[in-house]
C-alpha cells in the first residue's frame, strides 16, 4: 500500500483501492495532526467508500498554523505589490492545466456534477486569482490637498493573519472569494477546509506551495468545533472570514467579537425569485431553473428557493418549468450527462426529507413535481431528485428556512407591493431574482428588494469583480470585488507631516 501525506496529482479516484492519506499544510510542510488522529472523507457518490483521510486538527494544530502565518506576515506584507501580483499570476498559470482534474476531484469530494457545477467552479478559481492579481496595485492610499506646508496621506495596510473558514458546498469557489484577495493585499492566511469536502483545498495548497513563501498560506483540516473554533478565538488571528450557516456564523461572530477581531460573514439565504406576467416564456423558464440551483442539488446559498409566480401566468409557467425539470438527469456527478449530482451526506439528505415531510403536511399544499419515485434514492450515493411544492404560504417553514436541498416552494402573487412585501418578509437577504420585460417594473422591484445581490432577467452569472455578500441574517461584508478586498482585508493608516 502506498500512502502519502502530500497533496499532488494524480488525485484520488473512486476506483482507488486505498484511501489517500493527506496531511495539513502548515509553515510550508505537510504534517499530521499533533494527536495523530484522522477523519475519514467519504464520497457522496458512494456512502461505503472512504476516499481519503485527513488530519483531525485541534487547538494545538490551529496554533501552529497561526504562528506560521504570523512569522511569514512581515516579509509578505513588505513586498512590493508587483511581487505578490506575480505570485498570484503564477498560481493561476499552474492551476489552469489542472482545471479538469480539480473539477473531477470536486465531483468526487462534494457530489457536484462535473458539467453543471464542478468544472465552472474550478475555472472560476483560475480567473479569480488573475482578477485579484490585477488589483495588486489598487491597495493604495490617498493624499489630502492640505497645501504646500503639510503632507497628509493614507496608507492601505493588510490586517495581518486571516482565518478563512470554508463550507463544503463549493469549496474552490468560496476559497476563490477569500484567498487571492487576502493574499494580494498583503495578508497571510490560514484556511480551514470543511470536514466533508476538504480535498480540493489541500490540492490548491499544493499548487500555491510552489509560489508562496512558507507560512503565507496554511491549510488546516478537522471539525469546526475543534480546529475551526480554535482559529476564531486565537489572539494571533486578526480577521475571521467565515462562510457557512447563519447559526454557526452568529456563534463565530460573537466569539471573534469578544476579542475585537475583524469579521466578515457569508451566510445562508432564502432568496425570492419573482416572475412578472409578461415573462411567461421558455427563456425565462431556463433562467428560473438556473436560479433554483437544482443543478447544485439546491446546495447553494443563493438558490432562488421561493418562486413567486404572478397569478395570470402561474399555471402555464409552472407547467413549462415542470416539463423542463422532469428532463433533468440526476446521476453520477462525474458523468458528463448528469445535470444534478449528490447531496453531501446522509445527515443533509435526511434534513431535506424532514423539510419535504413538513411541507407535505401543511394544509392546502400542492405537489407540482416530485422526481423521487423515479429514482433509487440514496443507494449507494446520496442522490435526490428535485421537488416542487405549490400553494405555499410565506409563513411555512419551507418558505422561511434554508433547506439547502432541491426543494422549490412556489407562491402566487397579484400585486407588486404585495410581492415585494412577501419577498422581504424573511430574516435572510442574500440574493434575489426578478423577471420582467417591463424594465420599469423590473428595476423598481430590484431596488426595493432587501438582498445583497439582485439579478434581473437572469438566473446565474457571477463575475469576479462584482460585490458579493448578504444583508440581514445573510451576512456582513462583501467579497469577490475591489471594494470587498479593500474593506475586508485592509485597514487605513493616516499620516500627517508638517513640512518646513
Ligand atoms: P457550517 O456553518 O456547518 O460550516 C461551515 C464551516 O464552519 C465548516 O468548515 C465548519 O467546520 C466550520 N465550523 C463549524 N462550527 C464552527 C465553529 N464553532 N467555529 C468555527 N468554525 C466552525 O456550514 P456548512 O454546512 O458547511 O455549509 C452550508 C451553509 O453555508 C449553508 O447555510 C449555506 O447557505 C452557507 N453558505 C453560504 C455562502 C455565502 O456565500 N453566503 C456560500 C456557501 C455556503
Amino acid at each position: 500500500m502506498t500512502t502519502t501525506t502530500t497533496a499532488g496529482t494524480p488525485y484520488p479516484r473512486l476506483e482507488d483501492e486505498q484511501p489517500r492519506d493527506y496531511g495539513m499544510f502548515i509553515g510550508g510542510q505537510w504534517v499530521q495532526a499533533a494527536s495523530g488522529e484522522t477523519i475519514d472523507v467519504i464520497t457522496p457518490i458512494d456512502r461505503t467508500k472512504v476516499i481519503a483521510r485527513t488530519p483531525r486538527g485541534r487547538a494545538e494544530d490551529a496554533d501552529k498554523a497561526v504562528r506560521a502565518a504570523r512569522d511569514a506576515f512581515p516579509a509578505w506584507a513588505a513586498l512590493p505589490f508587483a511581487e505578490r501580483q506575480r505570485a498570484l499570476l503564477r498560481i493561476a498559470d499552474d492551476l489552469e492545466p489542472l482545471v479538469e482534474d480539480l473539477a473531477r476531484l470536486t465531483a468526487l469530494d462534494t457530489g457536484n456534477a462535473l458539467r453543471t457545477q464542478a468544472r465552472p467552479e474550478a475555472g472560476l478559481l483560475v480567473s479569480t486569482f488573475r482578477y485579484f492579481a490585477g488589483l495588486a496595485g489598487e491597495v493604495k492610499g490617498v493624499t489630502l490637498p492640505t497645501g504646500s506646508e503639510a503632507l497628509s496621506y493614507t496608507r492601505r495596510l493588510p490586517l495581518g493573519v486571516v482565518a478563512g473558514i470554508l463550507p463544503w458546498n463549493s469549496p474552490l469557489m468560496i476559497a476563490a472569494f477569500k484567498l487571492p484577495a487576502a493574499l494580494v493585499s498583503g495578508n497571510t492566511v490560514v484556511l480551514k477546509a470543511a470536514e466533508d469536502a476538504p480535498l480540493t483545498i489541500l490540492e490548491l495548497a499544493a499548487v500555491c506551495e510552489r509560489h508562496l513563501p512558507p507560512g503565507v498560506l496554511n491549510v488546516v483540516t478537522g471539525y469546526g468545533a475543534e480546529v475551526g473554533e480554535a482559529l476564531v478565538v486565537h489572539e494571533g488571528v486578526d480577521k475571521v472570514s467565515f462562510t457557512g450557516s447563519t447559526a454557526t456564523g452568529s456563534g463565530v461572530a460573537s466569539l471573534a467579537g469578544r476579542r475585537l477581531a475583524h469579521v466578515s460573514l457569508e451566510l445562508g439565504g432564502k432568496s425570492p425569485c419573482i416572475v412578472f406576467p409578461d415573462s411567461d416564456t421558455d427563456e425565462v423558464v431556463e433562467q428560473v431553473l438556473l436560479a433554483t440551483r437544482f443543478a447544485r442539488q439546491g446546495q447553494s446559498c443563493t438558490s432562488g428557493s421561493r418562486l413567486f409566480l404572478h397569478e395570470d401566468v402561474h399555471d402555464s409557467f409552472l407547467d413549462k418549468l415542470v416539463a423542463r425539470v422532469s428532463r433533468l438527469k440526476v446521476g453520477d456527478p462525474r458523468e458528463e450527462s448528469s445535470d444534478i449530482g449528490c447531496i453531501i451526506n446522509e445527515r443533509q439528505w435526511q434534513r431535506v426529507q424532514g423539510y419535504i415531510e413538513d411541507g407535505l403536511a401543511q394544509d392546502g399544499v400542492g405537489v407540482a413535481y416530485d422526481g423521487r419515485p423515479a429514482l433509487t434514492v440514496g443507494e449507494p450515493g446520496f442522490y435526490h431528485a428535485p421537488m416542487i411544492l405549490t400553494q405555499v404560504s410565506n409563513d411555512w417553514r419551507i418558505a422561511r428556512e434554508e433547506i439547502f436541498g432541491p426543494v422549490l416552494s412556489v407562491l402566487r402573487w397579484r400585486d407588486e407591493d404585495d410581492v415585494v412585501r412577501m419577498a422581504n418578509d424573511s430574516h435572510y437577504g442574500l440574493a434575489a431574482f426578478v423577471f420582467a420585460r417591463d424594465l420599469g417594473a423590473a428595476m423598481r422591484t430590484a431596488h426595493r428588494i432587501e438582498s445583497g445581490w439582485v439579478q434581473v432577467n437572469q438566473g446565474g452569472g457571477q463575475q469576479p469583480g462584482q460585490s458579493y455578500g448578504g444583508m440581514k441574517a445573510s451576512g456582513q461584508g462583501r467579497e469577490f470585488s475591489l471594494e470587498g478586498m479593500l474593506e475586508g482585508f485592509t485597514q487605513i493608516q493616516q499620516i500627517n507631516v508638517r513640512l518646513g
